[in-house]
């Protein structure tokens, strides 16, 4: 049987890491080689061969976008060089440029789209994905683009992806959903109806902190030819040297997520049992409000959380003082852990009167649970909240 035909029923976790395996035909490589030329020579006059320029294609960024769009069940994947990057194209061609979002995107995506509007390009309609009423009344006018993201960032909010793509279809809106937080390992939004995945590949997927890079990914054939299009127009594609990155890093995406979120959740039932910690944001723990959803929809709970502390911006300053192990950094997803303090950090560009609605208090820290072993991750926790 060649490799395609039993890769075609094979788990995730095989093909993760065996597609573009074995496919050099040149010296027999068993990793795909980088491909880092610029142009690519016709065979003849008019004999066009595969590639003619990194830009509209490379070799490299095709592997890499075959294994995404695998992993989420798309029919392709459009690669880009940020995330914002991916959400960049999709309001370049809406026939209808009215496009809701929820209130508490990640704030990179809200200055984007508000630059975007500011050129008229498209209208936007904020909107609390979490209230029925409030996106029952935005989809009640048709709309071209609904954008969904769950977990939201930085308070673990888990929304109904099944009824809130079905609402958007209703209003004819095609429904894109940013699966960052959680990554193709714990939830495929494709099978609950999505039009288009999302990532900042820069999070999970590459997982490693050391690359910039984001992924379009698209339920028909049709679209992904007309974003390929776009992102060749705009010049957003990725360099051959990322995607390869990248590629690196996505083959041990499920392995990671496993490991992470198993220490996750012994991190979050730590804090939980805290005297210092006032409230744990986590869906793994029963106490969370969403906890039977995520415990549907996912297919983990992931490895993001957050946390508030009794004491309040005063004790966060302490704990930050101190603590080891977890570096006082931005971004996610990675090998190492993270921790935040969102008010300040991450959703700093947030009036206090916007982070009051988001529910984003002067006490909250957001952790991303890396890959050291998780007894010493909850010793460093330990002795910072010693402090608190
Ligand atoms: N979407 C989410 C949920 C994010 O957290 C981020 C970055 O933090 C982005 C999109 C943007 O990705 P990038 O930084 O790769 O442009």
């Amino acid at each position: 049987m060649s490799r395609k035909d039993y890769l075609k029923d094979a788990k995730p976790g095989t093909k993760v890491i065996n597609i573009g395996i074995d496919t050099d035909r040149a010296h027999g490589a068993v990793m795909p080689p980088i491909y880092l030329s610029s142009n690519y020579s016709f065979a003849g006059f008019g004999q066009k061969r595969g590639y003619d320029y990194a830009r509209s294609g490379n070799p490299t960024r095709d592997i890499i976008a075959d294994v995404i769009a695998d992993l989420e069940g798309g029919a392709g994947a459009v690669m880009t060089a940020s995330g914002l990057a991916a959400l960049d194209l999709l309001w370049q061609d809406l026939p209808n440029k009215r496009v809701i979002v929820p209130h508490d995107c990640y704030g990179g995506t809200q200055r984007l789209l508000n630059a975007r509007r500011r050129q008229g390009l498209i209208e936007v309609v904020y909107v609390d994905q979490g209230d029925d009423a409030a996106m029952e009344s935005a989809l009640s006018q048709p709309a071209g683009l609904l954008l969904l993201e769950t977990p939201s960032n930085p308070l673990m909010r888990v929304i109904d992806l099944e009824k809130l793509i079905a609402l958007g279809h209703a209003a004819g809106a095609k429904v894109a959903v940013d699966n960052t937080f959680l990554s193709p390992a714990l939830q495929n939004p494709i099978a609950f109806g999505a039009d288009f995945v999302i990532h900042s590949t820069t999070k999970y997927i590459n997982g490693h902190s050391d690359v910039i890079g984001g992924a379009l990914v698209c339920t028909t054939a049709e679209d992904v030819t007309t974003y390929r299009w776009w992102a060749n127009c705009l010049g957003s594609t990725p360099g051959a040297f990322d995607s390869y990155m990248t590629l690196r890093g996505v083959r041990t995406l499920l392995v990671r997520v496993k490991q992470q979120q198993e220490s996750a959740q012994a991190i979050a039932e730590f804090l939980d049992a805290h005297p210092a910690v006032s409230r744990v944001f986590y869906p793994g723990l029963p106490s969370h409000p969403q906890h039977a959803l995520a415990k549907r929809q996912q297919k983990g709970f992931g490895a993001m959380m957050s946390f508030e502390l009794s004491g309040g911006l005063e004790a966060v300053k302490r704990v930050l003082e101190v603590v080891d192990l977890f570096s006082l950094a931005e971004s996610l997803g990675g090998v190492e852990s993270l921790i935040v303090h969102p008010g300040s950090m991450t959703h700093a560009a947030m009036s206090p009167e916007a982070q009051a609605t988001a529910g984003i208090t002067e006490g909250l820290l957001r952790l991303s649970i890396g890959l050291e072993d998780p007894t010493d991750l909850i010793a460093a926790l330990d002795r910072a909240l010693q402090v608190a």
